[in-house]
């Protein structure tokens, strides 16, 4: 569903990614790690076009990415990302957050979309807090009505920058059950995310990623078990 072809991009002389190749099938779950610097956020900015890549491929679903506005705005509306600060809007309640997308992205009308939001918002299993604002909310309330938004765009794909990063530590796990939840569904989700605990109960791969290059991909058995090169072990050492 996902295809890198060798993929490279710079900031100026800086070379961010370095020729990467990797291929996610339909409902395969990825957990991304690896230092900070690396590139993770990059590699996946660069599947839904918020970030331009330099030379090579990147095909979802069978399109190219960044080939046209056209192809541009299939390719945002198939794929959904939430990042480490929620970006809520904070005149909006809940549930006129979650309406927005269905209704401005989709042309649904304000009955459908609140049936969507409903809907969405029970799977992050905060029915009630509908008519709150978000800064009524814990951040780890906020950071599920982020995840409830994105569904309501019914993305086939979710992307996820380090979702509980900027989350005390007692919310850490609630978000991550959403997520885990979502994996069973079958959606394809590609997660970076240092919560290693996560990534074996939930990952069918692990990508280790270091200086802009994916250094080892693994199912997680083998991953933290046997990693293969150096670097990898480097790194699990420190955060393990
Ligand atoms: P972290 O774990 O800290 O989030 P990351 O693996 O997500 O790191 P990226 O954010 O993808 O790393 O950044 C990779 C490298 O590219 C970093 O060295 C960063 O400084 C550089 N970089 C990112 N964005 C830009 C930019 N807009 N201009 C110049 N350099 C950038
Ligand atoms: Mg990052």
């Amino acid at each position: 569903i996902i295809r890198f072809s060798q993929v490279s991009k710079h900031f100026d002389a800086f070379q961010v990614l370095k020729n990467i190749n990797l291929d996610v099938a339909k409902g395969e779950r990825l957990v991304i790690c690896g230092p900070s610097g690396s590139g993770k956020s990059t590699l996946i900015r660069c599947i839904n076009g918020l970030e331009p890549y330099g030379s090579g491929d990147i095909f979802v679903n069978g399109l190219r990415v960044g080939a046209g506005k056209r192809g541009m705005s299939e390719v945002r509306g198939r794929v959904g990302m939430v990042f480490q600060q929620f970006n809520l809007f904070p005149h909006l309640t809940v549930m006129e957050n979650l309406m927005l997308g269905p209704m401005r992205g989709r042309g649904m009308s304000a009955s459908a979309a609140r049936e969507i939001a409903t809907r969405y918002l029970a799977r992050v299993r905060i029915p009630e807090q509908a008519d709150k604002y978000p800064r009524q909310l814990s951040g780890g309330q906020q950071q599920r009505v982020a995840i409830a938004r994105s569904l309501c765009m019914e993305p086939e794909i979710m992307l996820f920058d380090e979702p509980t990063s900027a989350l005390d530590p007692e919310m850490i796990s609630e978000v991550l059950e959403v997520m885990a939840e979502l994996a069973t569904t079958g959606m394809t989700m590609l997660v970076v995310t240092h919560e290693m605990g996560f990534a074996r109960r939930v990952a069918d791969r692990m990508v280790f990623m270091d200086h802009g290059e994916i250094v080892e991909v693994a199912p997680p058995e083998d991953f933290f078990s046997a990693p293969k090169s150096i670097r990898t072990q480097d790194f699990l050492q420190k955060i393990l």
